[in-house]
């Protein structure tokens, strides 16, 4: 059987990841070793689909030509010069990043977390230069159920008890307000608000999409009280909803953008802040960095996933794929589905809390070959890289259908 040579192989990797591994993950059993698509294979060669993307960083497939192109270029050339030094690299991608998102300037760090934080330094760094606030006065408004990543700062104000217990004392200076209520973000605003940080579509809560018109609304409320509207598309952006931006679903612009994983292709960790260059400007030599934020090497493979992104149109295929994948999910008949819902490529199959939660059904699609994480509990979330085609989509869908079927 196949199953005791998938012990003999795989198993001890994760022996030892478990064993000398500090346990803040819960993976599912599987050992990936090679990939390439949207399809990766363990080390008994078996095959899988990956239908999560490592959380949208993949958009642009498993090792996609052209990024470990430019990554193989750029590692002949220089990987690392730290920001003391310019290199010929850093330029071309702020420039390359600006343009493809409609602002000034951008500000590049390595992960997600470290770009909200960003964001929430150059906001309150704003309030004090250009609203003349008061030192240490600052105000963010967030919402309940958000998801900006694990730090201190960021988990001081996050709704969910376990990203908090046990991790205080917190920063001060956050509000938090339901997702998709305008009124609430109306009453919430003080003189001492810098800004409103908000998710497009809060993913890690079980992609919930906000009330249509909401975006609009919460774009005149911090126009007329005067503060930043601050968009997380860390896990939106890059083409995930069918749009590049998540934000142009409703037509408007943010006063900054967050942006992470898929702009590394998949390959290199590395992400940006954006902003006017009245907001973004207020940093000054020394006030924020990270020695490895833009480096040379980061910044070719985001130039290559860029590019990768548009000459590829990958936005419009997750718009056109994911459209009629969605209205396919939706002709399945299943006891445990609640809803089906979703935008472009990143959809969430909510299921009855009497389904007895979503990981069992992630576990049943593994022994199918398709890989999925559910995500807060009942919600399986399918996000494919958006170079998946019609084909792999249907064998996907053949496999949701049997296991939201045929479960007991
Ligand atoms: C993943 C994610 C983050 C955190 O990014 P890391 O690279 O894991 O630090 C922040 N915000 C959103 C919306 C995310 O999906």
């Amino acid at each position: 059987m196949t199953e005791t040579q998938t012990q003999s192989l795989s198993q001890p990797f994760m022996d030892l990841a478990e064993k000398y591994g500090a346990h803040n993950y819960h993976p599912l059993p599987l050992v990936i070793s090679s990939a390439k698509g949207v399809w990766v294979k363990d080390p008994e060669g078996k095959r899988y689909m990956d239908m999560l993307s490592s959380y949208s960083a993949l958009n642009q497939g498993h090792r996609h030509p052209a990024i470990i192109k430019a990554l193989f270029d750029q590692a002949r050339k220089v990987t690392l010069t730290s920001r003391a030094f310019h290199t010929e690299q850093i330029g071309p991608f702020l420039k390359e990043v600006c343009e493809l998102s409609g602002f000034d300037m951008a500000l590049a760090m390595n992960s997600g977390a470290e770009a909200v934080e960003t964001a929430i330094k150059m906001a309150r760094k704003w309030g004090c230069m250009k609203k003349g606030l008061p030192q240490e006065k600052a105000e963010i408004i967030a919402c309940t159920n958000n998801f900006h990543g694990r730090t201190v700062t960021i988990v001081s104000f996050s709704s969910d008890e376990q990203y908090r217990r046990d991790f205080g004392p917190y920063t001060p200076g956050f509000k938090l307000i339901g997702f998709g209520d305008a009124e609430a973000l109306k009453a919430a605003i003080t003189p001492n608000t810098v800004a409103f940080l908000v998710e497009p579509i809060q993913c890690e809560a079980g992609i919930l999409i906000p009330p249509q018109g909401y975006f609009r609304q919460v774009r005149d409320i911090c126009a007329k009280a005067g503060i930043l509207l601050i968009l997380d598309e860390i896990q939106t952006g890059l083409g995930r909803t069918g749009r590049m931006f998540a934000f142009e679903h409703e037509g408007i612009r943010p006063d900054a953008l967050i942006l992470g994983k898929a702009l590394g292709g998949g390959v290199m960790p590395i992400s940006v802040t954006l902003a006017s260059s009245e907001v973004l400007g207020v940093f000054k030599p020394g006030d924020h960095g990270s020695t490895f934020g833009a480096n040379p090497l980061a910044c070719a493979v985001a130039r290559a996933s860029m590019k990768v992104l548009r000459d590829e149109g990958l936005d419009e295929r997750a718009r056109k794929l994911g459209d009629a994948f969605l209205a396919r999910l939706r002709t399945i008949k299943s006891p445990h589905v609640k809803e089906y819902r979703g935008r472009g490529l990143i959809i969430g199959i909510e299921l009855h809390p009497s389904a007895g939660g979503a990981r069992r059904f992630c576990e049943r699609l593994m022994q199918l070959g398709m890989l999925c994480k559910e995500t807060h509990e009942h919600v399986i979330r399918l996000a494919p890289p958006l170079v998946i085609t019609e084909k792999e989509l249907d064998w996907a869908f053949k496999r949701v259908k049997k296991v939201l079927e045929k479960t007991a």
